[in-house]
């Protein structure tokens, strides 16, 4: 794990604080004691290096005319000056004059540098002439400096730990360079005073600073806490928001779940209410009672058709919705839904006009039904939205992109509903649903099919004026440009293939019907007799199972959700034992088209796959596609494929 400097610094804050504040307070006395100490050193230098210039001065006027004449003249030798005959008088001269001063040694130096005399006599005859000192007083500038001496000779003998201040002072008489003294005197006790007054002052600091350094860490420390505090609450506050979020999440799943569930729960009835409305149309009836069973059919589709949508709907928000990967082709799809609307769109005297750029032709890679899902909706609602002039289809190529937009001339949208309009159970307003029905769901499946599928979806519309619903995808072509135009209307529309068995006319084909609900056997049995076929039920899996070991089926019917055993088991076990049905082609048949139940089908080793409510037509396409598919492959030959 990386840690930044930040989090170490807010981890440590306070040790950060401590340690910095003690090194900055110690950096801060250490400073004051050293300024202090060296201006008072300067100014102990300075005002002696005054009293010895004076000292001097004095000593020249006074005592120069008597030593002089003592002292070894001319160019004098080390040999000459410390042999000389009159040091002691020279010696107890300066002694007498420094008896009424503070001086504590004194040396005398020709203008060559050699020490005629020192009150330390063995320090006669040494030659001086490169000190520093000597130089500078020789070229007329006394100077002076300050040394800590372990242990000194002075007038009154050996003295130890001194601070003496030392100077060169040039002897000039009447103008006259004469010699060089150089004077020490003793300042150690006012150095020593003023490091006590030093010591006293910082002794009085110390505290000044601790309570200060105090005061800053508790005010820190409070800041640091509140810190803390805030950080905490924060937190908290960002845990509770994640609990609440997951809850809120929760919440909509289950929803979508209790949603999905309810809707493929009202599909298995609604199979049987619409299946068996059908059935009524196709007996003898007065014309009162087949426009009742005709109303119950059309009552049943339009449930259906909301229900579908819940689904959906439900299937996007629970994030179990699955888009496929297929070729298909757009002009097809657009072909079939013009077919769709056409008889509508004629009713209401618009017209509905397709216009496809010819770059769309061939087949694209997508879910082409979810495609056609799309394009159906927001064609349905012009149509349904528009009362005069016309709707037109147009779909093209946008970069590698495919647009499809629908206009229409008809009531339009105000602006400030064109925000909430893909928002689920949105309509423009309340009167919508009395005066054109709907749910207010299609745009808002729309969107999220659309933004499933990699796309975006938009409106573009003015009122009174007609709108352009838009939605662009990412579709890839898989076969070179074949002109839309080329594909007429007829390829188009859906064809019911010929009923035919494997081996001879379909009324030949035996089925095995496996379906629990009582209605929807009636009904699936009702309609196989229609198509011509004779058929055995199976109440539940386990009894299907049964049946296909005892005798041989040309095809087989399968529920998937039955009590005791389910479809799935039952067609896995039919495959794996040895017996007249192991190969027979076998149709799935539920209310709820998910993809994982698609893949338990083809895992369990089932053929192909009727979604429930299903009617006369794709039942006949679904058994005549799998009685063709064994009469090709020779009984016994089916395999399992991807249904
Ligand atoms: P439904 O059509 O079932 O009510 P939709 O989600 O498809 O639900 O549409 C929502 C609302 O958007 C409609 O009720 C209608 O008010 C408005 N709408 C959709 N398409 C059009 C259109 N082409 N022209 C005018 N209004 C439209």
């Amino acid at each position: 794990m990386r840690v930044s400097l930040q989090d170490l610094y807010l981890r440590h804050a306070l040790s950060v604080f401590v340690g910095v504040s003690v090194v900055a307070i110690s950096l801060a006395l250490l400073t004051t004691w050293e300024l202090v100490s060296r201006t008072t050193r300067e100014s102990v230098i300075s005002s002696t290096a005054a009293a010895n210039l004076a000292i001097t001065e004095i000593f020249s006027s006074e005592k120069w005319h008597e030593i002089k004449p003592l002292l070894p003249q001319g160019r004098v030798t080390p040999d000459v000056a410390r042999n000389n005959p009159h040091v002691n008088a020279i010696d107890s001269s300066v002694r007498e004059f420094s008896r009424k001063t503070d001086v504590v040694k004194v040396k005398i130096f020709d203008l060559q540098g050699l020490t005629l005399y020192s009150s330390e006599a063995r320090q006669i005859g040494e030659d001086k002439s490169q000190t520093s000192g000597y130089v500078s007083a020789r070229a007329g500038k006394s100077v002076s400096e300050l040394t800590f001496r372990d242990s000194f000779k002075s007038f009154q003998g050996e003295v130890h730990d001194r601070n003496l201040v030392s100077s060169y002072v040039p002897v000039i008489l009447g103008g006259k360079l004469e010699g060089i003294l150089e004077i020490y005197t003793d300042r150690t006790s006012e150095i020593a005073g003023t490091e006590q007054q030093l010591g006293d002052l910082l002794l009085r600091l110390v505290p000044i600073f601790a309570v200060l350094f105090l005061v800053l860490l508790l005010s820190f420390w409070q800041t640091e806490r509140a810190r803390v505090r805030h950080e905490a609450s924060l937190l908290s506050l960002a845990g509770e928001n994640r609990v609440a979020r997951e809850a809120a999440e929760q919440a909509n799943t289950t929803k979508s779940q209790f949603l999905a569930t309810m809707s493929h729960e009202i599909r298995t009835p609604m199979n049987g209410v619409i299946g068996m409305a059908n059935l009524l149309l196709d007996t003898p009836l007065t014309p009162e009672q087949r426009e009742f069973a005709g109303n119950i059919a059309v009552s049943g589709e339009s449930l259906l058709a909301i229900i579908n949508d819940i689904l959906d709907l439900s299937k996007i928000e629970a994030g179990r919705m699955e888009f496929e990967s297929k070729p298909f082709s757009l002009a097809e799809t657009a072909n079939a839904i013009q077919t769709l609307l056409d008889i509508r769109a004629q009713e209401k005297g618009i017209k509905l006009v397709l216009d496809l750029d010819p770059q769309v032709g061939g087949t694209f890679m997508g879910d082409g039904l979810r495609v056609r899902q799309i394009l159906l909706n927001l064609a349905g609602n012009a149509v349904k939205f528009t009362d005069h002039g016309e709707v037109r289809i147009c779909i093209s190529p946008s970069g590698t992109w495919v647009k499809f937009e629908v206009r229409d001339t008809g009531i339009g949208i105000p602006s400030e509903a064109l925000e909430r309009l893909f928002a689920s159970f949105s309509q423009v307003d309340a009167s919508t649903t009395r005066r054109f029905g709907g749910t207010g769901l299609g745009l808002a499946i729309s969107k999220r099919l659309a933004e499933g599928m990699g796309g975006v979806i938009g409106v573009d519309s003015s009122e009174g004026q007609g709108s352009c619903f838009w939605f662009q995808l990412p579709l890839q072509k898989t076969t070179p440009i074949v002109p839309a135009v080329a594909i007429s209307r007829k390829e188009a529309t859906i064809e019911t293939p010929p009923v035919q068995s494997k081996s001879a006319a379909p009324s030949t084909a035996h089925i095995l019907l496996v379906e629990d609900h009582p209605v929807n056997q009636k009904l699936a049995l009702a309609l196989l007799s229609r198509l011509g076929y004779s058929a055995d039920l199976a109440e539940n899996g386990r009894f299907a199972v049964e049946a296909a070991r005892a005798k041989p089926y040309d095809l087989i019917l399968m529920d998937m959700q039955m009590p005791e055993m389910d479809g799935v088991e039952a067609a896995r076990l039919i495959r794996s034992a040895q017996g007249p049905n192991q190969h027979t082609y076998i149709i799935a048949l539920t209310a709820n088209a998910m993809q994982s139940d698609k893949d338990a089908c083809t895992a369990a080793g089932m053929n192909d796959f009727l979604s429930k409510p299903f009617n006369r037509e794709s039942l006949a396409r679904c058994i005549s596609k799998g009685l063709e598919k064994e009469a090709i492959q020779g009984n016994g030959a089916t395999s399992p494929r991807s249904v």
